[in-house]
């Protein structure tokens, strides 16, 4: 099968080494958008995950002229009615440090019993090519938000987000567990399959 090109919709080498890692094996090249200059700004002012995710895939497709892979994820609280869903990044405020959105969330719940506390991590993915067709996947994860963060690994609500399966917050889990538990690692196992019809 001959080896495609597909560009990643951001400049995080973090996330690029990660889609890497799930793509393996798979006849796709990924490129990350610093190939590129003049790359227009894509701003997530959208209500859904996908609607975020789709504008990325589709402006920097038709800017790269390529198939390109864009993401968006966040956190919904059910007691907050989804937020901060998908302001999760700005949540404190448009330059909030992720210390900032933990102590948001922890004041807003603060008098939320623990049975009452469920939330959940949800990444989407989408596909653009610039013929116009395009997929869309999600991943999702359950857990509950603790009254204190609990853990020094991760990012974000990490420290924040206990799965009750394994017992840990995302921030005690290892890189490997994470991966195959979390919201993002399900999208990403997903997005194998439908690349290899895709494309
Ligand atoms: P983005 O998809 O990179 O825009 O991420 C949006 C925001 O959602 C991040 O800044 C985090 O606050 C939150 N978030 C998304 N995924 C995770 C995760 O796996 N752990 C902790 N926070 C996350």
């Amino acid at each position: 099968m001959q080896t495609k090109k597909m560009v990643l919709a951001t400049s995080n080498e973090g996330k690029v080494k990660e889609i890497q890692h799930f793509l393996k094996g798979l006849p796709v090249e990924i490129q990350s958008l610093k190939q590129w200059d003049n790359v227009p700004e894509v701003e997530e002012d959208k209500d859904t995950f996908a609607a975020n995710a789709l504008k990325k895939a589709r402006v920097i497709s038709l800017f790269c002229g390529e198939i390109t892979l864009a993401d968006d994820s966040g956190l919904e609280v059910e007691a907050l009615e989804g937020l901060p869903g998908v302001r999760s990044a700005r949540f404190a405020g448009s330059n909030a440090s992720d210390e900032e959105n933990n102590h948001l969330l922890l004041e807003k719940l603060k008098s939320v019993p623990s049975s009452q506390r469920d939330a959940r991590f949800v990444c989407v993915l989408a596909l653009f090519s610039p013929d116009g067709a395009y997929r869309i996947i999600e991943g999702t994860c359950e857990g509950k938000i603790l009254f204190a963060p609990k853990g020094d690994g991760g990012f974000g609500y990490d420290p924040l987000f206990f799965h009750e399966p394994t017992g840990l917050t995302f921030a005690q889990m290892e890189a490997d567990v994470k991966n195959k538990v979390s919201h993002r690692g399900k999208a990403l196992q997903k997005l194998r399959a439908v690349i290899s019809e895709f494309i």
